[in-house]
């Protein structure tokens, strides 16, 4: 199976270029923060206090969201591979998709980082706010806190994949095309 974590701050690209490797590759997209939308949507027991930490930039607990991306592992655990979108967002988190993963006989196969500049992040974060109808891409301060947040709980995890020897960083900036041939290249270092 071809695992692998899609890496980046938000604004990144990490939405846009899933879909396409999805396509190329022929991958399930797990994406936590669709997955706690949908959570939203459907009004459940725990769907205010999601909603409540998402509004505000701030991260879900790891458990909840480890909870959830467990669940669709056992459910895709004979596809062709599964690209992670948002997750994992903490070291704790990382740790516990190792350990699901090694649980299958499986593993994290590379990390491809797509980085771009700070204020290039700002710009698209906000500019999609105006047709995402997501709340935490429309005000500044939001989106400044996320940024905020992955730098201080995310960025260490480029570390924890470098000591794995599966970090892959991949220039995020440019036209779709160009990032997703950035990315493809990335991909062939990853380790089946
Ligand atoms: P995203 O769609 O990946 O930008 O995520 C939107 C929001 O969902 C984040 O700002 C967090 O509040 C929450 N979220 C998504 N993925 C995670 C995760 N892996 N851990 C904790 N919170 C998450």
């Amino acid at each position: 199976m071809l695992n692998i974590v899609l890496f980046g701050a938000p604004g990144a690209g990490k939405g846009t270029q899933a879909d396409k490797l999805v396509e190329k590759y022929d991958l399930v997209h797990l994406s936590t923060g669709d997955m706690l939308r949908s959570e939203v949507a459907r009004q459940s027991a725990r769907s205010a206090a999601i909603k409540q930490l998402i509004d505000k930039g701030q991260l879900v607990p790891d458990s909840m969201v480890a909870e959830m991306v467990a669940e669709k592992i056992g459910e895709h655990r004979h596809s062709n591979g599964i690209i992670f979108d948002g997750f994992p967002r903490t070291i704790p988190q990382a740790e516990m998709l190792d350990a699901m993963l090694a649980e299958q006989g499986l593993h994290v196969c590379g990390m491809v980082a797509l980085n771009a500049p700070e204020d290039e992040l700002v710009r698209r974060l906000l500019e999609r706010g105006k047709y995402s109808g997501r709340d935490d891409d429309r005000d500044d301060d939001v989106v400044r806190r996320r940024i905020a947040v992955y730098h201080e709980k995310t960025a260490p995890l480029m570390d924890y994949y470098k000591a794995q020897a599966k970090y892959l960083p991949v220039v995020g900036v440019g036209g779709i095309d160009e990032i997703f041939a950035n990315l493809c290249a990335a991909i062939k270092h990853c380790k089946p």
